[in-house]
């Protein structure tokens, strides 16, 4: 027999979850504070909470929190008895509120697992688009409910630290957004074109940031052994160099560089003070603040 779920937040993605969950056989407990968006559900065989309370207190199986943020999981919550619970927060969270929810969780004598959800709704039920759900907290709760967690996307478990999944959850959207900057500045480039064919400048675009995108793995080492020079395939002189050429045809294409010239002025430090051997790792502790 399947794991009964209950879940609470019935927006566009806890009723994607909700679909996935159903459609895999588990028997369903939903709730939302309005009560409308569950009517679908409930024809598609949900039962219905009258109140969040009623939902975790017969609750047998995880409860999933899939809400707006993590003032609304206090606002669900405040009044039910979380005792001896399981409980699932996929509400994005920062860092230090995933901590704070798991001290929470274990004063009222709850355990907790974070989720990071690294999908959009439509992905969600569909493994083929390669969604997945980072996971932090208690690895026993990971284990016991690894089937049902892997319905909707993949899951991955990332560390008994509660905060983790939601860290590694920012660093990946941290590192998109520059990866958005700079197709933001390649597109500027070429805006005024004719004769250029954008579809084919973005099939560049993903073949040659998919092969960069490697070099994590060499940041990641250098950082490891504490060795910036270590494995370097590009260094950062030369790269500070190839920087000019990128300023300068910026300004004959009549783009603003200010998508670019932060990061760039950090590599020009790092020659600065005599590191222009070394690889990216050392911009890293740059932008640390002390
Ligand atoms: P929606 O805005 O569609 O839904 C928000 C949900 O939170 C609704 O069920 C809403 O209830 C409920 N809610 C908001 N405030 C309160 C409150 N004070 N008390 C009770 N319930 C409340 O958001 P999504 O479903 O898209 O997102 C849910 C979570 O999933 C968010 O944390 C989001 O960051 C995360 N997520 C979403 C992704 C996406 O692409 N959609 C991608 C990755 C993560 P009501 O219906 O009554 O308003």
């Amino acid at each position: 027999d399947k794991t009964p779920v209950t879940l609470l937040g019935l927006g566009d993605m806890g009723t994607a979850l909700a679909r996935a969950w159903r459609a895999a056989g588990h028997p369903l407990t939903v709730w939302n504070r309005t009560p409308q968006k569950a009517g679908p559900l409930a024809e598609e065989g949900a039962r219905v909470a009258a109140t969040q309370t009623e939902a975790v207190a017969s609750a047998d199986g995880p409860v999933i929190l899939c809400l707006l943020d993590d003032a609304s999981v206090d606002e669900v919550l405040d009044g039910a008895d979380l005792f001896g619970k399981d409980l699932v927060n996929l509400t994005t969270s920062t860092p230090a509120q995933a901590r704070r929810r798991a001290r929470w969780a274990e004063k009222r004598g709850a355990r907790l697992l974070d989720g990071g959800i690294m999908a959009v709704p439509p992905m969600i039920g569909r493994p083929e688009t390669g969604g997945y759900i980072l996971y932090s907290g208690d690895r026993a709760l990971f284990e016991r409910h690894r089937e049902l967690l892997e319905v909707p996307a993949g899951a991955k478990f990332v560390g008994e630290d509660a905060g983790h999944a939601a860290l590694h959850d920012i660093a990946l959207l941290s590192a998109m957004t520059g990866m958005f900057a700079g197709i933001t500045h390649a597109f500027a480039l070429v805006h005024e074109e004719k004769d250029l064919d954008r579809a084919e400048l973005a099939s560049l675009l993903v073949e040659w940031l998919g092969a960069m995108a490697g070099s994590a793995h060499e940041i990641a080492d250098q950082l490891a052994s504490g060795d910036y020079t270590e494995g370097v395939t590009s260094n950062l002189a030369m790269m500070t160099a190839g920087n000019d050429t990128l300023l300068a045809s910026a300004e004959d294409q009549s783009v603003d560089p200010r998508l670019l010239t932060p990061y760039m002025e950090l590599m020009s430090r790092r020659v600065a003070q005599g590191h222009g051997d070394e690889g990216l790792a050392g911009l890293v502790t740059l932008i640390r603040r002390e």
